[in-house]
């Protein structure tokens, strides 16, 4: 039944009565209709459109239907609305993803994609995909401790367990700073995104007393050099300022030691 000053409208599988003269949004949300808006207050007169999140499908008479910007209509006669098809989801899809590429951490915006269901793409994380990482690890240090994984549909870079040497290539190569080393006391950190990528006990150097590497770095360190330089194979006990200090004597000293 028609109120006085009011429309009747379909709106999705039932009639409304809907305000004259307002807008389509006010009418919907009055109604109790859930319409997901940002850019309209109703302590302003004149609406703009501008988040586009209220989108809803509307056709009037015999026009078939179109995606409209709920804030901007008016109800009339004969008017059919629909609020939850799969071209109002795009619509909405299509506003959020615009509004999140500006503010991509704004709560409200996440709340709102959470209550409507809208899906949205993951906050950037710092990493570029490059794969540099990854191809460090793997071909130079030879650790594979890193992979291209998938998460939530998502490419990303994530750890494989127990591979870690912790030698901080990765971090040293990633051109983004997104990997960080994070040495507390005796212990090193690896971590992307605030997740451990590995974590090792740090070795002492055997000439000042500085801890300076992981024993699983030193192992790989001292496997390689006895393939290759076995007249230095011992100088990874030493830090690398050690090292060079005592360059002459290094080999006399742990020739005399084992
Ligand atoms: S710190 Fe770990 S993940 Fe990074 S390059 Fe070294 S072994 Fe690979």
């Amino acid at each position: 039944m028609t109120g006085e000053g009011s429309i009747p409208v379909r709106v999705n599988d039932r009639v409304l009565d809907l305000p004259e003269g307002r807008s389509l949004l006010e009418g919907l949300l009055e109604a109790g209709v859930p319409i997901p808006h940002l850019c309209h207050h109703p302590a302003l007169k004149k609406a703009t459109g501008v988040c586009r999140l209220c989108t809803v499908e509307v056709s009037v008479g015999d026009g078939g239907p179109q995606t409209r910007r709920a804030c901007l209509l008016k109800p009339l006669p004969g008017m059919a609305v629909r609020t939850e098809s799969a071209a109002v989801q795009a619509a909405r899809e299509k506003a959020m993803r615009a509004l999140l590429r500006q503010a991509p951490q704004a709560e409200r915006l996440l709340q709102i994609a959470a209550q409507f269901a809208i899906r949205v793409d993951p906050a950037p994380d710092g990493c570029i995909r490059c794969l540099l990482c990854e191809r460090i690890c793997r071909e130079v240090v030879g650790a594979a401790a890193l992979r291209l994984g998938k998460r939530g549909g998502v490419r990303l870079i994530e750890p494989v367990e127990g591979r870690c040497i912790g030698c901080g290539t990765c971090a040293n190569v990633c051109p983004t700073r997104v990997i960080h080393v994070h040495d507390e006391e005796a212990v090193r950190v690896i971590s992307i995104r605030g997740e451990t990528i590995g974590r090792h006990p740090l070795a002492v150097c055997e000439g000042c007393g500085k801890r300076f590497a992981t024993p699983k770095f030193l192992d790989a360190a001292h496997h390689r050099a006895v393939d290759h330089h076995p007249d230095v194979k011992e100088h990874h006990r030493f830090c690398p300022e050690c090292a060079k200090r005592l360059s002459g004597r290094v080999s006399a000293l742990t020739t005399r030691r084992y």
